[in-house]
């Protein structure tokens, strides 16, 4: 409480000064000032004429998390920070959200919260709700406890996620470059994140500054073997279930991305999506309401600047050139290799590879899911998968070594 005592000592003209002469600014999506934010919401408090309430939370589009690491590791810091701003803005009440099913760490907060004064909420935060409450980043309230301890240094927490894993939270002090964070080489990587700014392995060549948007204060790594189509995929598939459903740009929008981009995945992309992708991210990222929204396009803005001839594989040339988008692949047995031990026709989830002990095995392609399990089991390698021409295969029964091409 050192920090909250202090502030309290010098008084809310002073504190609004210290904050303003150390150029605390707000962390995550919405940087700006700390006191230019402040007097904003001042402002909608007066507008919407409610009691104010200061509230700390992620952004509402962070499904990575890792800057809950910082809560985790100093409550009592986050804390601190609520009932500091509480103080600066005579606030009438404190709330804390968690993301959903983070409810151990809420039961652990439970006592701390209770004796600040906070109310504990999980989920994300309902922007109709909070209008006229000011909504600060977790990071921005454990900056502001440590100011007034004396112990803040400018920089921010961020880590890095490579093949999947997000790495322990470090603070970096600015500038510095992207690739000497990352610790990659440009060979590597196909595509790297800035928060939720995509580009591709020129990013590493970024430098951050203080007023890069960092988001949520990850660098994540998409490498050299990915498709860019499969990964824009399945971001839009998070962020659309991370969303609340309130605004039609947000809801409708995702949808439409999503539903676009997982079609061209599957082989089913036309030219016409190309524009369509362009003008509902762009009017995503100006109307919808909170980060979700605005955040959730980006992705795709991202590949269409920078992956254009992954578009142009998928949708004209119906090709996935990394060979992941398995709607492009087909899986046959090579009749040369079969020794008819049964094995793969063992492990066939679909129940799709025809044959018995001795003979050549085939595969039903309607049927086969392209899950790859038959390719693991077969010791001989005679499962080949390709995206480019299938050779003539036996259509009955044969016994091994007997299929003749002709
Ligand atoms: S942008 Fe999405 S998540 Fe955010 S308020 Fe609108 S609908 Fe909800
Ligand atoms: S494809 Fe491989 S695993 Fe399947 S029967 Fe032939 S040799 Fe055995
Ligand atoms: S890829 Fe999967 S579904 Fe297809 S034949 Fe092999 S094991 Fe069966």
């Amino acid at each position: 409480m050192m920090g909250l005592e202090a502030a309290k000592e010098m008084g809310r003209e002073a504190v609004w000064a210290k904050v303003r002469e150390a150029g605390l600014k707000e962390f995550g999506v919405y940087q700006q000032s700390l006191t230019e934010k402040w007097e904003q919401d001042l402002a909608e408090r007066d507008r919407w004429q409610v009691p104010l309430k200061v509230i700390a939370a992620l952004n509402n589009n962070d499904t990575n998390r890792a800057l809950l690491g910082l809560l985790k590791a100093s409550a009592s810091q986050v804390l601190e920070g609520i009932q500091i701003a509480a103080y600066a803005l005579e606030a009438e009440s404190m709330a804390l959200y968690l993301p959903e099913g983070e409810s151990e760490l809420k039961d652990s907060l439970a006592a701390a919260a209770q004796s600040a004064g906070v109310e504990l909420c999980e989920g994300i935060v309902d922007v109709r709700q909070a209008r006229g409450s000011s909504v600060n980043h977790i990071e921005t309230m454990a900056a502001l406890s440590e100011l007034f301890c004396g112990t803040y240094t400018p920089g921010s927490w961020m880590a890095v996620c490579k093949e999947g894993k997000t790495g322990e939270l470090q603070k970096v002090t600015f500038p510095v470059k992207v690739g000497d964070l990352a610790g990659v080489s440009a060979e590597e990587v196909k595509g790297v994140l800035i928060g939720s700014k995509l580009y591709d392995a020129s990013g590493l060549e970024l430098e951050l500054t203080q007023d890069t948007n960092i988001g949520n204060g990850v660098i994540t790594i998409l490498p050299a073997g990915c498709c860019m189509m499969d990964e824009e995929a399945k971001q839009l598939l998070i962020q659309r279930q991370n969303g609340c459903g309130r605004c039609t740009f947000c809801r409708e929008g995702m949808g439409q991305l999503h539903t676009m981009v997982r079609e061209i995945t599957e082989g089913k992309g036309k030219n016409e999506f190309l524009p369509m992708l362009e003008e509902i991210g762009n009017a995503m990222s100006f109307s919808c309401q909170c980060s979700v929204g605005q955040t959730g396009a980006d992705f795709t803005q991202g590949t269409l600047k920078y992956f254009a001839d992954e578009y142009t594989d998928h949708i004209k040339k119906k090709k996935c050139a990394a060979n992941v988008c398995s709607s492009f692949m087909s899986i046959y047995i090579d009749p040369s290799q079969c020794q008819g031990c049964e094995e793969c026709a063992d492990v066939c989830p679909a129940d799709c590879i025809e044959g018995k002990s001795g003979f050549i095995h085939m595969i039903d392609e309607f049927d086969c899911t392209k899950c790859g399990k038959c390719i693991e089991a077969c010791e001989y390698d005679a499962v080949i998968q390709t995206t480019g021409r299938v050779p003539k295969l036996p259509t009955r029964l044969t016994k091994v070594g007997k299929f003749k091409k002709r």
